[in-house]
């Protein structure tokens, strides 16, 4: 019988100093030593094939316990990263995260405002859904009808992570998801945290909040997005205005509209709140392309539907009074008091 005893000390070194794919490679690959020696098994005297075979089975043995415990490591390993993709802070443990009671603090004025959306949309019979505040190419782009290469990309300057993923730029990369959650009638709003590579002053910032509405039933039309927009409008602003609809553009919407309202501080007559022109500018909006229905498997043809995504910041600023949108975020303990 061929001496093992060799083969048999350098198995069990081994085992402590290479890693996974080392083993694999030098015993189980074609030109492996374990290989070899299963192939050697024929040549073998009959009366001492039992014995050698058995030999060589525990080597294996003990290689291929090593490659899966290596395997079951890496997949624990994976299991526990973080989901880049998550929602707000679902990542942290239960336990660790911090309780707005526990810090006597207080909820954050885009949050009481995201909330009072949320009361008036649930009352007239939208769901509310998060946004994911890291998405991918084809729910930011493709599913929105804007194809690779297509030049309205270039109206998103928003950031990108080293392995391709997207900070959204719009709260409309949920609509793809929300459009394919269930048949139509879709009624769906969806507050997000948007990005834009974006040089801040009083009126612009990177990082801002966003509140995405879609609307698909059979027969829906303009009236109807017009309809709902200002019921919500009313109901949040309390008061009432008159309302402008002007043309816009947005690959994922035909017709496109910009959503203006008759400023409710000066009544038409200018003041510093609407640049003195007297009209407010809020939201673009339009009526759901075909080809985003088509998208998500909704004939066209049958359906028809509305989407709209105004400014979480802006219309906080508006009802409450603030100059400067970089208050909302710059952490002074005096604003955040105040407000
Ligand atoms: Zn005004």
């Amino acid at each position: 019988m061929p001496n093992l005893s060799k083969l048999e000390t350098q198995v069990h070194k081994d085992l402590k100093s290479l890693n996974a794919q080392e083993l694999k490679k030098r015993y189980l690959s074609k030109e492996g030593l374990l290989t070899k020696e299963f192939a050697n098994i024929k040549n073998v005297p009959t009366n001492q094939k039992s014995k050698f075979g058995k030999r060589i089975n525990k080597l294996k043995s003990l290689v291929d316990e090593k490659l899966n415990n290596s395997k079951t490591e890496t997949k624990i390993k994976k299991s526990s990263r973080i989901d880049p993709t998550a929602p707000f802070d679902c990542n942290t443990q239960t336990d660790k995260r911090p309780h707005i009671l526990d810090l006597q603090g207080s909820s954050h004025i885009l949050m009481q405002e995201v909330n009072r959306f949320n009361e008036i949309f649930t009352s007239m019979g939208f769901d509310i859904v998060e946004c994911r505040q890291v998405d991918d190419d084809y729910h930011m782009f493709e599913s929105l009808n804007f194809p690779k290469g297509h030049p309205a990309r270039d109206m998103f300057d928003t950031f990108w992570t080293e392995d391709g993923f997207v900070l959204p730029a719009h709260t409309s990369t949920m609509q793809n998801r929300i459009l394919k959650s269930k048949n139509p009638p879709i009624r769906t709003v969806i507050p997000g945290r948007v990005y834009r590579n974006e040089a801040t002053d009083a009126g612009h910032e990177h990082t801002l909040y966003q509140c995405e509405g879609v609307y698909v039933d059979k027969n829906v039309s303009v009236a109807n997005m017009i309809a709902t927009i200002k019921e919500f409008l009313e109901a949040y602003l309390e008061s009432k205005f008159d309302i402008k609809i002007q043309p816009a553009y947005f690959p994922f919407t035909e017709p496109d509209c910009e959503f203006a309202i008759s400023c409710p501080f000066c009544n038409k007559k200018g003041c510093s709140t609407c640049g003195y022109t007297g009209w407010i500018e809020l939201m673009g909006c339009g009526m759901i392309h075909p080809n985003v229905l088509k998208s998500a498997n909704i004939d066209p043809d049958k359906y028809s539907g509305f989407a709209w995504g105004f400014g979480v910041d802006r219309l906080t600023m508006i009802k409450n009074n603030i100059p400067e949108i970089r208050h909302l975020r710059a952490g002074s303990i005096k604003f955040l008091r105040d407000y």
